[in-house]
């Protein structure tokens, strides 16, 4: 499961930084999601309390999900996007994505 892999490496992460910080504890783990980083926020959420150990065991995972957002170089019309929605609503030019495609680890709270 994709989910699973992307749960074990924010762990990996997290256990990581834990150690480096010379903590003892993580307490919360937030992460950006980007609409369009293929990730299915609530299954995330479910591999996450399979994959959390060690340090990291009782880290709470805070996800700030991330829309989707295009620019068209085409008629420089700025619009949201998914992944349903790759071209331009008014030319139908491709569209550049802006934002999105974030998946990443912004912030950890450890003790
Ligand atoms: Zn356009």
């Amino acid at each position: 499961m994709h989910e699973m892999s992307i749960a074990c490496s924010i762990a990996d992460i997290a256990r990581e930084q834990a150690r480096a910080a010379g903590a003892g504890r993580v307490n919360t783990v937030e992460i950006e999601v980007g609409a369009l980083a293929g990730v299915e926020v609530e299954s995330l959420r479910f591999c996450w309390d399979a994959a959390r150990s060690g340090p990291a065991a009782g880290a709470e995972l805070v996800i700030h999900e991330i829309p989707g957002r295009g620019h068209c170089p085409g008629c420089d019309l700025e619009c949201d996007v998914d992944f349903h929605v790759a071209l331009c609503p008014r030319c139908e030019g491709g569209l550049r994505i802006l934002r999105g495609r974030e998946l990443r680890v912004r912030s950890l709270n450890v003790d």
